[in-house]
């Protein structure tokens, strides 16, 4: 989608440090990260939010979901511990309208979340 700034992550046409990559999902490292380990996990087709999924995306978030457990491994986190989170809109503090996964890990995270 014109404008959006993980489309153009996904099309190459803005830089990023990839993790791990397959025909429906790009995982990279946040820019700005707020942990040790702090990658991001996108769908390839554009989803605005959470809010956006149909069911028949279903697979799609299966699989992003599942990449959490792939890349927690290869990041050696995965035994002490990470955190997944998907926000969504405002009150959740969405700044990228592109649907997407942080996994963070790599220290002990808080709880409840600011
Ligand atoms: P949100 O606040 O929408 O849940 O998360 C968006 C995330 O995208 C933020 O953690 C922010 O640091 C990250 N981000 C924003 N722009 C870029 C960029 O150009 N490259 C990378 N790698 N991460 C970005
Ligand atoms: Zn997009």
């Amino acid at each position: 989608m014109d404008n959006c700034l993980f489309c153009k992550i996904i099309n190459g046409e803005i830089p990023v440090k990839k993790v791990y990559e397959n025909e429906h999902i790009l995982a990279f490292r946040d820019i700005d990260p707020k942990a040790p380990v702090h990658i991001l996990v996108i769908p390839k087709k554009h989803i605005r939010s959470v809010n956006e999924l149909k069911s028949s995306d279903k697979n799609l978030a299966g699989e992003l979901l599942l990449s959490a457990k792939k890349i927690a491994k290869d990041e050696g986190i995965d035994s002490k511990g990470f955190r997944t989170i998907f926000n969504t809109n405002d009150d959740g503090g969405q700044t990228v309208y592109h649907i997407h996964m942080h996994i963070m890990g790599g220290r002990q995270m808080q709880w409840p979340p600011g």
